[in-house]
C-alpha cells in the first residue's frame, strides 16, 4: 500500500520537474531546497528569483546571451563519436564536447548568463568564490567581456595550490580576495562572498558556480546549463537518429549533470546516471560521494543531501579532482535521487584515473579528472550492458589537471583496459 502511495508521488514530482512547475513558490524540490538565508538577503533573493524568471525569459536578453553563446563561447560545442573507446567497451559512445568551450569547460555557460543577468539587474559589482579556481577564472573571464568588475574570494590555501588560476583571474581584471579565515579553502570562501554580499545586496551580484545554494540559484544554473542537454539531445538524433540508452555526466555541486540531464528527464527509455567522487574509499573523509553515503541538512542556504557527521557537523572530503570535493549536492539532484529517475553512483580516483587514461589514448582527448569519473562510470556500466547508445557529458579538459597527473601517474601509466 505504502509503496503504491510513494510511486504515485514519484512520479507527479517527475512530471512537475519536467512541465517547469518545480521548484514551487518557495524554491523547493520537493522536500529538498528552499532558501536559508539571513534575512538581510531575502529582498536581494527575492528579487533574483524573479529576475531568473521574467529577465531570463525576454527575447532581448534570450537574443544577446544566445549570440554571445556563440561568437564567445563557442557554442554550440561538437558532438564527438568515441570510436576508439566504443570499440574497447562494445558500445555506441558519444561525447558532449563541454571541453571545447571557452575557458575549457562547461561553467562559462552559467558564468557568462549570471554576469549578462547582474547587469541587467543593474548590479555595480560581481562577488564569487572559488575553489579550485575554475569557476573563478570563468567568472573573471565573463565579466570581462561583459564590462562589470568582479571580486573572487579564494581560501589562502588554495591561492597556493592553484597560483596559475589566481594569475589568470588578475590577468582578466578581477580582484582576488585571500580568505585567511575558517578552513582557508572553498567553505571559508563561500562565508566572505556570502559576508561582502549582505554589505551590499543591492549593489552587489553573487554569481555563484553550481547548482545549490539558495533558492533561486539551483534553478538559475540548471537553466543556464540546460543548453548542454538541449544541444545534445538534438545533435544526437541528427547524427544517429535515435536518444540515448545511458547518459552519464560527472557530480560535484552537480551544474554540468543537472545541464545534460534536465532536457532528458522525460525520454523514459533513457537511463540518467550521475557519478560521484569515490575518492580512496568508503570510509569518513575518504571522499565526496553526497548522494551515496550523505543525509538531509541544510548547507549554504539549500535542504539537501550533506556529507555529515552524527552531530550534523560537516564531513571532511576528498577527491584527486578539486572540482568534485564539495561536501553538498544540489537539490535537484537530491530530488531525483529519491525518486529514482536519475541513478547515482561513484568512482574512485584510480578508477578515474584509469578512465582519464583510456581516453587519452583511445580518443586523443586528455578529460579534466572530473569529467573522468564520468567515464569511469559509463565504462563499468557498458561491461555488463552489450551494445548500448551511451552519452558522456566531458565537462571539461584536463590541462588544469596535469600537475595532479605528474604527481599522482608519473611518466603516464597505460590504461588497464
Ligand atoms: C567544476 C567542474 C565540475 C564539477 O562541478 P559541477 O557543478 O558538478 O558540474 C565538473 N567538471 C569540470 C570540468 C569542472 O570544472
Amino acid at each position: 500500500m505504502a509503496a503504491r502511495v510513494d510511486q504515485a508521488t514519484d512520479a507527479q514530482l517527475l512530471r512537475q520537474l519536467i512541465d517547469g512547475q518545480l521548484p514551487d513558490g518557495r524554491g523547493r524540490y520537493g522536500p529538498f531546497g528552499g532558501c536559508y538565508a539571513p534575512e538581510t538577503l531575502m529582498p536581494a533573493l527575492r528579487r533574483l528569483a524573479s529576475a531568473s524568471s521574467d529577465i531570463l525569459d525576454q527575447a532581448s536578453f534570450q537574443a544577446r546571451l544566445s549570440t554571445e553563446l556563440a561568437d564567445w563561447v563557442g557554442r554550440p560545442t561538437p558532438l564527438t563519436p568515441a570510436r576508439g573507446l566504443g570499440a574497447s567497451w562494445g558500445a555506441e559512445v558519444w561525447l558532449k564536447r563541454e571541453d571545447l568551450a571557452h575557458t575549457g569547460a562547461h561553467k562559462i555557460n552559467n558564468a557568462l548568463g549570471q554576469a549578462l543577468l547582474a547587469q541587467e539587474m543593474g548590479a555595480r559589482r560581481v562577488v564569487a568564490e572559488t575553489g579550485a579556481g575554475q569557476h573563478g577564472v570563468a567568472t573573471a573571464a565573463a565579466c570581462a567581456r561583459v564590462g562589470i568588475p568582479c571580486s573572487v574570494y579564494m581560501g589562502e590555501i588554495d591561492i597556493e595550490r592553484q597560483s596559475p588560476n589566481v594569475d589568470r583571474m588578475r590577468r582578466l581584471g578581477a580582484e582576488v580576495i585571500a580568505v585567511t579565515g575558517g578552513d582557508r579553502t572553498l567553505r571559508a570562501a563561500i562565508d566572505e562572498a556570502f559576508r561582502d554580499w549582505v554589505s551590499d545586496p543591492e549593489g552587489t551580484y553573487y554569481l555563484l558556480g553550481s547548482a545549490v545554494g539558495p533558492h533561486p540559484y539551483p534553478f538559475l544554473v540548471q537553466r543556464l546549463q540546460a543548453v548542454i542537454g538541449n544541444e545534445a539531445r538534438a545533435q544526437l538524433l541528427h547524427r544517429s537518429g535515435a536518444l540515448a540508452d545511458a547518459v552519464f555526466a560527472c557530480v560535484g555541486g552537480g551544474s554540468n549533470a543537472i545541464g545534460l540531464f534536465h532536457p532528458l528527464l522525460g525520454d523514459e527509455q533513457t537511463l540518467l546516471f550521475g557519478i560521484e567522487a569515490g575518492g580512496e574509499g568508503a570510509g569518513l573523509g575518504q571522499h565526496s560521494a553526497t548522494l551515496a553515503h550523505g543525509k538531509p541538512g541544510v548547507l549554504h542556504g539549500s535542504y539537501s543531501m550533506l556529507l555529515q557527521d552524527v552531530n550534523g557537523q560537516v564531513q571532511e572530503t576528498h577527491s584527486v579532482s578539486a572540482g568534485l570535493d564539495y561536501p553538498g549536492v544540489g537539490p535537484e539532484h537530491a530530488l531525483l535521487a529519491s525518486i529514482g529517475r536519475v541513478h547515482y553512483d561513484t568512482a574512485t580516483d584510480e578508477e578515474a584515473l584509469d578512465a582519464l587514461a583510456e581516453c587519452c589514448l583511445l580518443e586523443g582527448i586528455l578529460p579534466a579528472l572530473e569529467t573522468a569519473h564520468a567515464f569511469a562510470g559509463a565504462r563499468r556500466w557498458a561491461a555488463s550492458n552489450p551494445g548500448k547508445r551511451i552519452l558522456i557529458g566531458l565537462s571539461g579538459r584536463g590541462d588544469k589537471d596535469m600537475p595532479t597527473l605528474t604527481k599522482v601517474r608519473p611518466g603516464g601509466q597505460h590504461a588497464t583496459a
